[in-house]
């Protein structure tokens, strides 16, 4: 495809109500430097005329590694007896918590596992306590749980829910999600869009079984479902999991991902994934030069940050707490941008919730 033509086909991709695949996959199969030059600068363009050049921050803090799931490419899957299993008390989440805000950070991101044994109420009492002392918004990270669970943590001022749907591959996402079903996923994901939470949703790159068209459906599925947030990460092979001889996902692949999510949704917030940032260099830099507006330091303190091996070779894993937040200023300054210190709420402007 010469230059014209690809101009002429992103510009049809960025004006569609919804996207063709096959134009998707098109863009998706693209691999000469100079188109991809192309590609990330057009994306890098839709992310300042929809998010301008703040960098926005999500403290993140892993407060428990528990898990009843056996997603096959995850090392805190159930069956990983290796890894020592912690749950963060109140106390120490509180004292991550304050050293988070003392940093700045307008958002804290409370990730664990699907931990099944998360006392719903004491949850939603530290939800309260951190909404009433702190002035932050608050996004939950916690997996598939009940509308009644949801609904509390929303009461109690949570705001925001992180709940990726990995592949909207139904049959590639219940091959790698033993026991679980795509259908409960929308569904869990319906229930959060009901309560008013600001809702994010992402996928992996690289899945063994995966498809260019498959990964073009994925944004396809962004698009409809106008996510606030979108995480794309590539797929990292983690040694004691069913899939740990496979290939990584593939850098380039994931940029494309992100640069067109980036076009085809317009102004969801995009992280430069830790992930992407855990190759074999800081991919993070590239990401946000090709759509991502969000990055995510770690504030997990030791030891557990150790143990939240979601995949090996995670970035900053022996940083001390709260360094991240600094290195991500000189990140920003490294590309000509700036890091945004304010919540960052979403830039959806929805009257209704409608269904994803
Ligand atoms: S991806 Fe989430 S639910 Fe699946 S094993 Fe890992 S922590 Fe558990």
């Amino acid at each position: 495809m010469n230059m014209f033509n690809l101009s002429k086909l992103l510009n049809r991709i960025y004006t569609a109500r919804l996207p063709e695949l096959k134009d998707l996959e098109q863009v998706l199969s693209l691999n000469d430097p100079k188109q991809l030059n192309v590609l990330f600068s057009f994306a890098d363009t839709v992310r300042k005329e929809f998010c301008g050049d703040g960098i926005l921050l999500r403290g993140i803090i892993e407060f428990s590694s528990y898990c009843s799931r056996e997603c096959f490419y995850c090392g805190l899957h159930k069956s990983n007896h290796k890894l020592k299993r912690y749950r963060m008390s109140e106390d120490e989440l509180f004292k991550a918590v304050e050293y988070l805000a003392s940093c700045r950070i307008k958002t804290l991101v409370l990730q664990s596992g699907q931990d099944d044994s998360l006392d719903a109420l004491w949850f939603k009492d530290i939800i309260s306590k951190i909404k009433s002392k702190f002035d932050m918004a608050v996004t939950l990270s916690l997996g598939e749980k009940s509308m009644d669970e949801y609904g509390v943590w929303r009461q109690a001022g949570a705001d925001r829910y992180l709940l990726k749907i990995e592949t909207f591959d139904k049959e590639l996402y219940e091959s790698v999600h033993s026991g679980m079903s795509l259908d409960n996923r929308i569904k869990c994901l319906n229930y959060l869009r009901a309560l008013g939470y600001q809702l994010g949703s992402g996928n992996i790159i690289g899945l063994p079984g995966q498809t260019l068209k498959m990964i073009a459906q994925d944004i396809i599925f962004f698009k409809r479902g106008d996510f606030d947030m979108i995480g794309i990460g590539p797929f990292i092979p983690h040694q004691d999991t069913a899939f740990a001889n496979r290939q990584k996902g593939e850098v380039n692949l994931c940029l494309k991902a992100i640069a067109l999510t980036r076009i085809v949704t317009k102004n969801a917030h995009i992280p430069a994934t830790t992930a992407l940032g855990s190759m074999d260099k800081d991919y993070r830099f590239d990401g946000l030069k090709c759509g991502a507006n969000v990055l995510m330091p770690n504030f997990t303190p030791q030891p557990y940050r150790k143990l939240y091996e979601i995949y090996p070779g995670k970035r900053c894993v022996d940083e001390p707490v709260g360094r991240c937040s600094f290195c991500m200023d000189n990140m920003a300054k490294e590309i000509g941008r700036f890091i945004d210190y304010s919540r960052g709420d979403s830039l959806k402007e929805r009257k209704v919730s409608a269904n994803v």
